[in-house]
């Protein structure tokens, strides 16, 4: 390994992008900031150009682009200011970077993120739904290209660290008998389906042990983001659906379980804190500071209980899509990201995100999934048919 790497952290303005920052401001000898990106929000990517001197910054939005430019100019940075989503597939395969920090929210991380795969970089996952959308393209990208996946999802990084480091895609051949994922429940873990239904953004965003960005902290209240995760842990371990259990753990702090054939289960635990699995995949395979806190065992007791699938039809959705195949859970993906979207703006009500994401998958069953762009076209699809159904059901 080179004694300096060039990181491209795409998605830094967001909540994953600045745990990352931190921890790679602690190893300034180590690591070297190529290029941040972010998709308007100018001052904050201002302040980490500043911060970090980037050679490049990509900010998605032409006019805060523009205002960016003028800003580091001001500034006297050496900062180059592209836009564009183009522009992210564009860094992200440069031959100058060596990792790539993949921390979009939704489906517009998916051609940056393959274009990472495809030139052979050491990828820092954290946009699950490249996995969702494509996870076969995806995989086949690292493979052909010789990329190091590395996953940043808490509960994926806890398997990875938990599985032997012989594992090379064949759980059987290294003893595993199941893979379980940890879900908080969220902050209606324990509501009534009823106060559910009135559930508002700000009570969906309140989450008990995690600040995250708002789509995610949605996607946790529904629970679609364990759904989500699933579909990720099928891509990236090989595990057949019957391989991949969900667990409810309300404190948070067994991020994941692997449970071999003797019955040994082997787990990662730690202070909730992302830095924790973005150090782990920065360093590995060696380990390097977090800025995380020791794990207090003393202070919190551990307890687990069986997902309630009633109240949380989003996971079921999601083994659903993963047993369909095919652009499924494309499908769901979408269905889900124009949902949230809604629900945020407060356009629909919590209920209708999961009734749209079923309407959405009974439409688009058969879907071509043969190719990237049979599964861009299920995507939009999708959006279009979850769009029809929200206006529906407020009309
Ligand atoms: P966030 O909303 O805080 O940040 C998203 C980032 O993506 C921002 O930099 C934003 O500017 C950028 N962005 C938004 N839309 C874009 C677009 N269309 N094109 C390009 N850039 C765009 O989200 P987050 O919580 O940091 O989550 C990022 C990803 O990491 C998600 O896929 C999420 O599921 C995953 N993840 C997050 C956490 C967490 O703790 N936050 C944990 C595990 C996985
Ligand atoms: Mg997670």
């Amino acid at each position: 390994m080179k004694a300096m790497q060039q990181v491209c952290v795409l998605g830094a303005t967001g909540s994953i992008g600045t745990s990352t920052l931190d921890v790679l401001a602690r190893h300034p000898e180590r690591f070297s900031v190529f290029a941040l990106s972010g998709a308007r929000s100018v001052e904050r990517l201002f302040e980490q150009c500043r911060a970090f001197r980037p050679r490049y910054a990509v900010m998605v939005d032409e006019a805060a682009a523009n205002d960016l430019r003028g800003r580091i100019k001001g500034a006297g940075l050496a900062t180059e200011v592209l836009s564009g989503a183009q522009a992210l597939v564009e860094v992200a395969g440069h031959a100058d970077v060596d990792i790539v920090v993949a921390a979009i929210v939704g489906a517009a991380g998916l051609p940056s993120a393959l274009a990472a795969a495809r030139t052979g970089k050491r990828i820092l996952l954290a946009n699950k739904e490249t996995l969702v959308v494509a996870g076969g393209i995806f995989m086949a990208a690292v493979r052909r290209g010789g990329a190091t996946l590395l996953p940043v999802d808490s509960e994926h990084n806890a398997i990875f660290q938990a599985l032997p480091r012989e594992f090379v895609g064949d759980l059987e051949a290294v003893g595993v008998r199941s893979l379980w994922l940890t879900a908080s429940g969220g902050p209606f873990r324990t509501l009534a389906k009823e106060a559910m239904e009135r559930a508002t953004p700000e009570q969906a965003c309140a989450h008990p042990n995690w600040v995250m960005g708002p789509k995610i902290s949605v996607d946790s209240a529904t629970m679609m983001n364990k759904g989500l995760e699933v579909i990720e842990a099928h891509w990236l371990f090989n595990a057949r659906a019957d391989q991949i259990r969900v667990l409810v753990h309300p404190q948070s702090v067994v991020h994941s379980l692997v449970e071999y054939r003797d019955g040994s289960v082997l787990a990662q635990l730690g202070t909730p804190d992302m830095r924790t699995p973005i150090a782990y995949a920065l360093g590995f395979p060696e380990r390097i500071a977090a800025g995380v806190d020791g794990l207090d065992l003393f202070k919190r007791g551990l307890s687990f209980e069986a997902p309630d699938l009633e109240r949380f039809p989003c996971v079921r959705l999601a083994f659903q899509a993963l047993e369909s195949g095919g652009a499924a859970a494309a499908a769901l993906n979408a269905a889900n990201e124009v949902a949230v979207e809604a629900f945020l703006a407060r356009r629909c009500g919590f209920g209708a995100i999961a009734a749209a994401i079923e309407a959405v998958l009974d439409r688009l069953a058969g879907h071509a999934a043969g190719s990237l762009e049979d599964l861009l076209e299920a995507d939009r699809a999708a959006r279009s048919a979850a769009r029809e159904f929200l206006d529906a059901a407020r009309s």
